[in-house]
């Protein structure tokens, strides 16, 4: 019960899941990652992601070890095995292990783990009130469409967060326009209409982010995937954040701008919680 991993082909306590100090995960964040989380016991839109996973592999050629329907049992039996209900459950592939050298090694193996751990989200009152985010000079490279474990500027961009009393920093790509947050897709309601960054090689296609334009549709929200300008900070009406383990989050403030929590961005936190109640 609790926290327990999946390591090259084995379940094992959290503990044991150890990997060589030379793998290319540690020496170079040579791999990919996802997030899936559970509710009820039961993994929220994991086809999505065990798809994205194979979209980052192809994109580095990168052999995923396991086929998407082996990963989707091996997640099933690892909840099962946690006796979760809802879990938060993280896994990884690496090019291997090998003598350190930056080109492709020849034969080593993917190393593939997986490990659950308990999965709390945010409650609703706090989510209500809304959190402030800080803008971030977008230093990252030129392919956040992989979701890559190169995450170094995404971690100074969330201390930078943390140590201004933020809880999330939204990448500013050269001092122009918003792209995503450090862990999360950004949207705005400018003129009634809900912005968001289009899907190219500046951001993650977040899953929840799908998952939220599709519930807009659904409530006749008219949207606009352009890029959200610096210059239109006084014509947003209202903004929130998303990903898997935030959720839809609102936002209050951007930098000292305050932005009010409303009405629309509400239905859409209801309507993502009857999905979740649902299951999907
Ligand atoms: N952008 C980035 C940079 C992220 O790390 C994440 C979290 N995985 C997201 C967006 C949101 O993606 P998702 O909704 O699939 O969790």
């Amino acid at each position: 019960m609790g926290r327990i991993a999946f390591l090259n082909g084995r379940f094992l306590p959290w503990e044991e899941a150890l990997i060589h100090a030379e793998d290319r995960a540690n020496n170079f964040g040579d791999g990919i990652y996802e997030v899936v989380v559970t509710y009820h016991g039961k993994p929220f839109y994991a086809e999505r992601h065990i798809d994205r996973l194979f979209y980052s592999a192809s994109q580095i050629e990168l052999e995923i070890p396991y086929s998407k329907e082996e990963i989707m049992d091996i997640i099933t039996t690892a909840i099962e095995k946690s006796g979760l209900d809802n879990a938060m459950v993280y896994f990884q592939v690496s090019r291997g292990f090998s003598e350190r050298e930056h080109a492709f090694p020849e034969n080593a193996e993917p190393t593939f783990y997986l490990t659950v751990k308990p999965f709390q989200p945010m409650p609703m009152e706090e989510r209500k009130r809304g959190v402030k985010v800080i803008s971030y000079p977008d230093i990252r490279w030129s392919r956040c469409d992989i979701k890559s474990l190169n995450l170094l500027p995404n971690v100074m961009a969330r201390e930078y967060a943390k140590r201004k009393g933020a809880l999330e920093a939204i990448f500013v790509k050269d001092g122009v326009k918003f792209t995503e947050g450090s862990s999360s897709n950004f949207f705005a309601f400018i003129d009634g209409k809900l912005w968001t960054h289009p899907l190219t090689n500046e951001i993650l296609a977040g899953i929840t982010r799908s998952i939220v334009l599709e519930i807009a549709k659904e409530l006749g929200i008219e949207i606009v995937e352009k890029p959200i300008l610096t210059t239109m900070m006084d014509k947003i009406e209202e903004a929130f954040i998303t990903s898997t383990t935030k959720e839809i989050i609102p936002v209050s403030y951007i930098d000292d701008t305050k932005i009010p929590v409303g009405e629309r961005t509400l239905s859409l936190v209801k309507a993502y919680q009857r999905l979740k109640e649902e299951g999907h």
